[in-house]
């Protein structure tokens, strides 16, 4: 007779929980500022903005999917639509990684 193999709660019966350290531990989207408002407000900026305003800047056309914060919350920005553009992933990315890099300067200068 075919057996299954044990699935994850199987295996881990018994053994201590995984310990999650506060390093990784991350605030839910609601915790972080992203509930059902940022969710509108996403919906409106794809709307008004259906073209990557960035690639619009250099020229090219790329539809936008995400709703970028131009100011980060992190340094100050807001929630405001003002403060809204659209933008497309790849965009997106590279922006993100600027601002991680501010970010991590800022926390190592004491
Ligand atoms: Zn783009």
């Amino acid at each position: 007779m075919p057996s299954r193999p044990p699935n994850l709660r199987q295996r881990n019966r018994g053994k201590p929980a995984a310990k999650v350290s506060n390093w990784t531990k991350r605030a839910s989207r609601q915790e972080r500022g992203y509930g059902r408002a940022h969710d509108l407000m996403r919906e409106r900026v794809l709307t008004e903005e259906p073209l990557c305003r960035i690639c619009d800047a250099a020229g090219r056309v790329t539809a936008s999917c995400i709703a970028d914060h131009i100011v980060p919350k992190a340094e100050g920005g807001t929630d405001d639509r003002e403060n809204y553009q659209g933008c497309c992933d790849p965009c997106h990315k590279v922006k993100t990684a600027r601002e991680s890099k501010r970010a991590r300067a800022r926390r190592a200068c004491p």
